[in-house]
């Protein structure tokens, strides 16, 4: 962020009459490009004086030349005041939003400040929007995480922009959309795309796309993040050449499918076979493998190795994984003299998997107690799951007046369980469902289908564990939170009802699955012949004949 430049505003006037064949004011604008394309901060900067100059000049340069370069300068920064500055200048001058390229840099600007509503705003009144403009729109919305959003405008773009057809940024906006939202079957589409458009471009038909080291490292992250672990497989073996990145993606993506052991290997053939040097990003996969398997000899091996072999910091990443797999073994000791020996300061993820552990392992309240005050310490918007946590500790150790205390604590700072949804995608189109959410247009059926589950389940024998399930309700009153209408089951039930036969159901959701939903969709797996795949907050969970790849360790 440059430092002065908010302090002292551009000047908002209206430029003189340019003239654009004035050589000095031709070569200054060359000057303010290059500068903004630099791409480094003081360049950027001085960019933004730059224009300020050039349009408190006698002959300034046309503004529709300048302003471009100076909004990406702006943009790079992230300097929303100048940004902000800069838009009245274009209204003032009637180039915004009329003149094109002038509201497309203005679009970029908003999405860089990650105000992706703003930008949206602004292209809705765009009269003729280009290629670029709605390759700005769909972009600002997945860097800001609308990845759902983002897909609606992509199709809306195939709908209504008739003779604009999606470009390679397009879709590589659409991979990392379908990648965020984990929509396969459009991800499949947009792969489809994306060979189409470069083989139509004089590359030779696919030709291109193999040899793009990073169009590749995105399709084996969005297939691994769709729970396509075969298919990214398939891609990365394919590769004619691979970076440090594509090697990176394709071990996370194994450890997080549970794929522990393929994961390790391609670890070894990485080093040892092709005499790849592995960085930080390489050892927090190889750690998440470890800690997926419950390895602990092996974690314990990588992270000595990533010091003495490979001259790796630690990073607070590393510390975490570290951590989490020696206390979820077991190593409740152990893991803590990892964090008392830590190079910075423990997180509250850290402190947090410290307190997860204690529970389930009942390691006593006043240890647990000890872990959920450090937790509480450090800043961070997810303190609920502290409170949660420990309310659990209490509820186990049959102190009820502490689990009372805690839900008023609760409640008295506001405090909520982060509200939990499931999507799954069907057809192209991402269904989300919340707990006990009934806006969907065929929620009658669903719960009908909810309901024939669950006499199913009963007569096979299952019972519901409601013990996770009950502190979670007297804590948050939304009346969703029942057990039986947990954002999952909507979403498999609908997938039952929608899903081709034979077609295994992929749902996406952004908490960690409960231990009852867990049960519930290995049951489902086996009663109804189905594979379930889940992508929870940590890893995936491929439910097949009654059994999970996690082997239920998560
Ligand atoms: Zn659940
Ligand atoms: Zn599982």
């Amino acid at each position: 962020m440059p430092p002065s430049l908010a302090a002292t505003p551009l000047p908002i006037t209206p430029s003189h009459r340019p003239d654009p064949t004035s050589s000095s004011s031709s070569s200054s604008v060359q000057l303010l490009r290059s500068l903004a394309r630099s791409r480094r901060a003081h360049l950027a900067h001085r960019a933004l004086l730059l224009f300020r100059s050039l349009h408190s000049s006698p002959s300034p340069p046309p503004p529709h030349f300048s302003l471009p370069a100076a909004l990406s300068a702006a943009s790079f920064l992230a300097a929303l005041p100048e940004g902000r500055q800069l838009h009245a200048l274009t209204v003032k001058l009637n180039l915004s939003p009329a003149h094109t390229v002038v509201a497309n840099s203005l679009l970029h600007l908003y999405a860089s400040c990650g105000l992706p509503d703003a930008a949206l705003a602004l292209f809705r009144h765009i009269p003729a929007k280009s290629l670029v403009s709605w390759n700005t729109a769909i972009d600002a919305l997945v860097s800001n995480g609308d990845h759902v959003g983002a897909l609606e405008l992509f199709r809306e773009m195939q709908r209504d922009a008739a003779g604009l057809a999606p470009d390679a940024y397009t879709v590589q906006s659409v991979i990392g959309a379908c990648a965020g939202a984990g929509a396969l079957s459009l991800g499949v589409y947009a792969h489809a795309l994306l060979l189409r458009e470069l083989g139509g471009h004089g590359h030779g038909h696919g030709q291109a796309v193999s040899r793009d080291v990073l169009i590749n490292n995105s399709l084996v992250d969005l297939y691994g993040k769709c729970g396509a672990a075969e298919l990214a497989r398939q891609v990365f073996d394919r590769m004619p050449d691979r970076d440090i990145t594509s090697w990176n993606v394709m071990i996370l993506t194994l450890a997080n499918h549970g794929r522990v052991r393929e994961s390790l290997d391609l670890f070894d053939r990485m080093t040892r076979l092709e005499n790849v040097v592995p960085n930080a990003i390489t050892f927090v996969a190889v750690l998440s493998a470890c800690n997926h398997g419950g390895m602990v000899e092996e974690g314990r091996r990588y992270f000595e190795i990533m010091v003495s072999e490979y001259g790796i910091r630690p990073r607070i990443e590393h510390y975490g994984c570290m951590v989490d797999i020696l206390a979820r073994a077991g190593f409740i000791q152990e893991a803590l003299d990892v964090v008392s020996g830590m190079n910075c300061r423990p997180d509250a993820i850290i402190w947090r998997s410290l307190l997860d552990a204690c529970c389930k392992q009942n390691a006593g309240s006043e240890l647990s107690e000890a872990m959920a005050k450090m937790a509480l310490d450090v800043p961070d918007d997810a303190v609920s799951g502290v409170y949660v946590l420990l309310s659990r500790v209490y509820a186990s150790a049959q102190r009820w007046n502490d689990v009372g205390m805690v839900r008023r604590l609760m409640s008295e700072e506001g405090l909520k369980k982060e509200p939990g949804f499931s999507s799954i995608e069907m057809d192209g189109l991402v269904h989300q469902f919340v707990a006990g959410d009934t806006s969907h247009p065929l929620s009658e059926e669903i719960y009908m289908k909810l309901d024939e589950i669950e006499e199913r389940l009963a007569s096979s024998g299952y019972k519901p564990d409601l013990s996770e399930a009950r502190m979670v309700a007297g804590m948050d009153h939304t009346k969703g939170a029942a057990l039986r209408l947990h954002s999952e089951r909507l979403a498999i039930s609908f997938g039952l009802l929608k899903a081709r036969a034979g077609a295994p159901i992929r749902i996406l959701k952004n908490l960690r699955v409960c231990k009852d939903c867990h049960t519930i969709s290995k049951l489902v797996s086996e009663l109804y012949g189905v594979e379930i795949i889940v992508r929870d907050r940590i890893r995936f969970h491929h439910f097949k004949d009654g059994v999970c790849s996690c082997k239920d360790y998560w």
